[in-house]
């Protein structure tokens, strides 16, 4: 999912709190009140950076920059893997590895998902949980460095959104810490997770029902952007659920016997009907859509199975429910229309819609204005703008300044867009996404134009600004504890005030690890001889004999 690619709706709440202490009510006060627009609201009173933490500060991102090598194989690596959702076995094994290689201590296999774990370094409090999605975007195989459409292999995954590159930010950061923490005897435990099957929102809650972040103080979360940035409060986009209906009829000789046999594919044409029909009539800020997963087997057999997969999207946890429940009683109508029966329905993923953490959110964007956007060559910029020529794009190029901080989204006037199930995470833990510039703007997401940069300079360097925001962030967090005292007091007080979290997964439900499995079996081998070897190659561009970058004349 794109994380943070709908700045348009982003309108400041008239928050009157200009301190810590503010009561609930003064938050309070801001919310819900339409769409103001308006001032932003003056920053929360956390304290300054002490000479020794400007000092560590400055240690970090140096430290960070002479890492940029292994940063940029770890980005290379994972891009040239292009594993899906639940098949990251590759992806998972190589991070696994780094992680130990560095003094981590892995829990593999967690949450009952093969290729997820939990890595942790460290003791005692604060416990901070660096996370980023590692998941690819079916037939989204593309030559990196090249401007124009030209796959590996025709109809393979890659990774066409660019989750390739957000654990060398958060790697790169935590091996840095973990040198500055031992020499300076700083306590804290680091946590690194992978977020798996992000595209299926396939994990994240499951990773909450399993307990995995009950002891986490703060969860840094880094998603891949145009720019390097950071928002706090309801995130624009939506949350979801991710349903499967199965239709069961009976199978006849289509033309021998019609009249015996009933239809398991009407079922799912009837529905899909009645849900075409019912969108006309439901809030704005929906989106939804469904693919076919089961049709048949062949026209002269009456399909006695059939299934179809629906994304149901709202802005807010209650109108994702209330979506829900009009697909469920438009399936049952369904199954009564084609005399078929409706089987019990499979919650394949879900997530809640984001909101993030102002406390956390102010000290990132402190290091973001430090940091400082990447220097991009004259050849990043000539491919960034052949990639949106053959696009059809806005030929704007890299984006070269660094975002303001983002305010709340008013739910009201948000109109839609992406999820990520980060937002349940966001829920439970207070919690912030670094969107790190390592992309070019103006791709539709979810394609094989959103893989051209992500085995680039450009991918490579604005990892290493993230790397760099995401390490002194956390030397704030490790030597201020009255940061983690202000973000819970946020998200107790204003966040968590009115709305509590409740999964969307229900007891029954269970993480859908065989997804994927079918086509990353017909690939994979195909696939193999592009992985990436950094013992013979300095990077993957050169493994590959691309001379970026390659315009069309
Ligand atoms: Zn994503």
């Amino acid at each position: 999912m794109l994380a943070k690619e709908f700045p348009l709706m982003k309108l400041w709440k008239m928050v009157v709190a200009s301190t810590l202490v503010a009561s609930t009510a003064m938050f309070a006060q801001g919310r819900g009140g339409g769409a103001g627009g308006g001032q932003a609201p003056p920053p929360l009173n956390l304290p300054a950076d002490t000479p020794r933490i400007t000092q560590l500060k400055t240690e970090a991102a140096a430290e960070v920059e002479k890492l940029k090598e292994f940063s940029q194989q770890m980005v290379d690596q994972i891009f040239s893997y292009g594993e899906l959702g639940f098949q990251e076995f590759e992806t998972s094994k190589y991070l696994v590895t780094v992680l130990k290689n560095n003094g981590f201590t892995v829990e593999e296999g967690v949450a009952g998902i093969p290729t997820a774990f939990m890595a942790t370094w460290g003791n005692g409090k604060p416990v901070i949980a660096l996370g980023s999605d590692i998941d690819g975007i079916p037939q989204s195989s593309q030559k990196p460095g090249v401007a124009y459409r030209e796959p590996f292999i025709e109809g393979a995954p890659g990774h066409g959104e660019g989750h390739n590159s957000g654990q060398a930010v958060n790697i790169t950061a935590a091996i840095v810490l973990k040198k500055i923490m031992e020499r300076e005897k700083i306590g804290g435990t680091i946590r690194i997770w992978p977020g798996v099957a992000e595209e299926l929102i396939g994990t994240k809650a499951y990773y909450i029902r399993a307990g995995l972040f009950k002891d986490v103080d703060v969860a840094l979360f880094t998603h891949v952007g145009r720019n390097l940035s950071v928002s706090w409060g309801d995130g624009g986009g939506t949350g979801l659920v991710s349903v499967l209906y199965s239709f069961k009829g009976e199978s006849a000789h289509a033309a021998g016997a019609p009249w015996r046999g009933r239809s398991a594919l009407d079922g799912v044409e009837l529905m899909n009907i009645g849900w075409n029909y019912r969108r006309e009539h439901l809030p704005l800020s929906q989106r939804s859509h469904y693919v076919i997963r089961d049709g048949g087997d062949q026209p002269n057999v009456v399909p006695p199975t059939a299934s179809v997969w629906y994304y149901f999207r709202q802005v807010t946890y209650p109108g994702i429910k209330e979506m829900w429940a009009i697909g469920d009683q438009i399936a049952a109508g369904a199954a009564m229309m084609s005399s078929t029966t409706l089987l019990p329905t499979r919650v394949l993923g879900s997530a809640w819609p984001r909101h993030f953490n102002r406390a956390i959110a102010e000290v990132t964007q402190a290091n973001i204005a430090t940091v400082g956007m990447p220097t991009w060559t004259e050849d990043d910029q000539a491919f960034a703008r052949a990639v949106q020529k053959e696009l059809g794009a806005n030929q704007s190029g890299l984006t070269t300044r660094v975002g303001g901080l983002q305010g709340p989204t008013d739910p009201s006037t948000n109109t839609g867009g992406g999820s990520d199930d980060i937002g349940d995470i966001s829920w439970n833990v207070p919690t912030v996404t670094l969107s790190y510039p390592s992309n070019i703007p103006g791709l539709p997401g979810h394609n094989w134009a959103d893989g051209m940069a992500m085995a680039t300079p450009i991918a490579h360097k604005g990892v290493t600004a993230g790397a760099k925001v995401q390490a002194m962030t956390l030397v704030d967090l490790l030597l201020k504890p009255e940061v983690i005292t202000a973000s819970w007091d946020y998200f107790k007080n204003v966040q968590t005030r009115a709305q509590k979290y409740e999964p969307l997964i229900r007891p029954q439900d269970q993480p859908a690890i065989e997804l994927n499995k079918e086509i990353m079996a017909k690939y994979r081998e195909q696939m193999r001889p592009y992985y990436f070897d950094p013992t013979k190659y300095k990077t993957y561009l050169e493994q590959l004999g691309i001379k970026y970058p390659v315009i069309k004349k």
